[in-house]
C-alpha cells in the first residue's frame, strides 16, 4: 500500500490523481488532501476518500471548508497557507507526495517532502524551473526519488528505464503546438483568452493551457528536463507533434529512437508515478493507432512563438534567469487572462525582465535567494504590464 499526500487536489492533476486512487483502493491510500480555494470540491473529496488531514490555501477557504464538513468526520484540519502544505507533505503516514499545486506555491512543500524522505511525484514544473539545482541536490543527498508526472518527462523516464545514461544522445520533447500553431503574426495579436483556452488535445488548468499556446510550457519543460535527467542543454530538443500521441522520445548512441505512446490522459503518467517501478491496469481506453491515421512532426516556429527561445536562453545563461522567466511569465499570463495584456506582449514582459535581471538579482544559492529573485521579477513585471497597457 502506498500512502499519498495530494497537494493541489481540486486542480486538474489532483482530480485525475484521485481518479487513479479510486481505481486502486487496494494499492493507494489517500492520507492528505490540500487545495487552493475550492472548499466545496475538497469537502466532496474528503467524504469520498476519508483522508487523515485536509487543508486549504486561505483562511476564508478554510472557514468555508469547516462549514461544509461535519465536526465528527474524523479528518483533521491543517493550518491554511504554506504551513498546511508543508504539514501535509511531511505527514508521518505519507510515502508519496504528489506536488500538483499551480505556480510557485509548491516549492517549500516539495523541499520539505524531500527533507522528510518522501518520494516526490512532481507535476508542478515551476518547482524545477525555480530551484532545480537546490531540489536535485537535496534529493540526491537524502536518497529521495523524484518521479516526473508531466507527460513528457514521464515518457522520457519510461524510455530511460533500465538504460545506461551514457547511451543517451538526445532527448526529444513533443509539443502539441497549442491552438495557434497555424496562425500568422497579425492573427496572433488579436487572440483572446477564450481562444487560447481551447486546447486541441489536452484538458488542463488555465495557466498551463495559456503556456501551451505560447510554447512557454515547452520552454519550462526543457528546463525541467535539464534538472530531472542531468543532460546538457544542447541535448534537449523540441518537436511539434499536433496529435499528442508520442509523449516524448529518447535518441540513443546508435541513432535508435525510443518513444512512449499513449492516449492523452493525465491519469496514465500520474498512475505510473504512483506504481513505479510496477505497471498496473489503468482505467483508460487503450491507444487505437489505426483510428488515428497520421502522426505529424514539425519544427517549432521560434519567430512566432518567442517564449520557447527565451526559456532556452534563460537555461543557458543560468543565474536567476529561469526564476525571472518563470515569474514574469506567471504575471504576464495572469494579465492576459484578465484582459490586461495582449497575447503578443507576454514574451515582451519576460524579455524586459531578463534584460535587467543580472543587475537586480543575485545568483540563487538558497531558497531565500530564489524567493528574492522571484519577488523582484513579479514587481518589475507588474510595472511593465502597466506601461504596455497604457502605451
Ligand atoms: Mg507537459
Amino acid at each position: 500500500m502506498k500512502r499519498l499526500a495530494i497537494l493541489g487536489s481540486t486542480g486538474s492533476i489532483g482530480q485525475s490523481a484521485l481518479a487513479v486512487a479510486a481505481a486502486h483502493p487496494d494499492r493507494l491510500q489517500v492520507v492528505a488532501l490540500v487545495a487552493g480555494e475550492n472548499a466545496s470540491l475538497l469537502a466532496d473529496q474528503a467524504s469520498q476518500f476519508r483522508p487523515t488531514v485536509i487543508g486549504m490555501a486561505s483562511d476564508a477557504a478554510l472557514a468555508d471548508l469547516t462549514s461544509r464538513i461535519g465536526i465528527t468526520s474524523g479528518t483533521m484540519l491543517l493550518p491554511s497557507g504554506p504551513d498546511g502544505l508543508v504539514a501535509a507533505a511531511t505527514h508521518p503516514d505519507v510515502d508519496v507526495v504528489l506536488c500538483a499545486t499551480s505556480g510557485s506555491a509548491g516549492l517549500e512543500a516539495a523541499l520539505a517532502a524531500i527533507d522528510a524522505g518522501k518520494t516526490l511525484a512532481l507535476a508542478n514544473k515551476e518547482v524545477m524551473v525555480m530551484a532545480g539545482e537546490l531540489v536535485v541536490e537535496r534529493a540526491r543527498r537524502r536518497g529521495v526519488s523524484i518521479l516526473p508526472v508531466d507527460s513528457e518527462h514521464n515518457a522520457i523516464h519510461q524510455c530511460l528505464h533500465g538504460r545506461d545514461r551514457s547511451e543517451v544522445r538526445r532527448m526529444i520533447l513533443t509539443a502539441s503546438g497549442g491552438p495557434f500553431r497555424r496562425l500568422d503574426r497579425a492573427a496572433l495579436k488579436r487572440v483572446t483568452p477564450e481562444d487560447a483556452l481551447r486546447h486541441p488535445t489536452w484538458r488542463m488548468g488555465k495557466k498551463v493551457t495559456i503556456d501551451s499556446a505560447t510554447l512557454m510550457n515547452k520552454g519550462l519543460e526543457v528546463i525541467e528536463a535539464y534538472w530531472l535527467f542531468g543532460v546538457d542543454v544542447s541535448a534537449i530538443d523540441v518537436v511539434i507533434h499536433p496529435q499528442s500521441v508520442v509523449h516524448s522520445m529518447v535518441e540513443l548512441a546508435d541513432g535508435s529512437v525510443i518513444a512512449q505512446l499513449g492516449v492523452a490522459d493525465m491519469r496514465l503518467p500520474i498512475q505510473y508515478a504512483f506504481s513505479y517501478p510496477e505497471r498496473w491496469d489503468a482505467p483508460v481506453r487503450p491507444l487505437d493507432l489505426t483510428s488515428l491515421g497520421a502522426l505529424e512532426f514539425e519544427p517549432p516556429d521560434r519567430e512566432r512563438f518567442p517564449c520557447l527561445g527565451l526559456a532556452y536562453e534563460a537555461l543557458r545563461h543560468g543565474r536567476a534567469w529561469p526564476i525571472v522567466l518563470n515569474a514574469a511569465n506567471e504575471l504576464a499570463v495572469d494579465a492576459f487572462l484578465g484582459g490586461r495584456l495582449s497575447f503578443c506582449h507576454i514574451p515582451v514582459v519576460i524579455e524586459r525582465a531578463l534584460a535587467v535581471a543580472d543587475r537586480e538579482t543575485a545568483t540563487p544559492l538558497t531558497l531565500a535567494d530564489v524567493r528574492a529573485a522571484d519577488a523582484w521579477a513579479r514587481a518589475f513585471s507588474a510595472e511593465t504590464i502597466g506601461t504596455l497597457r497604457s502605451s
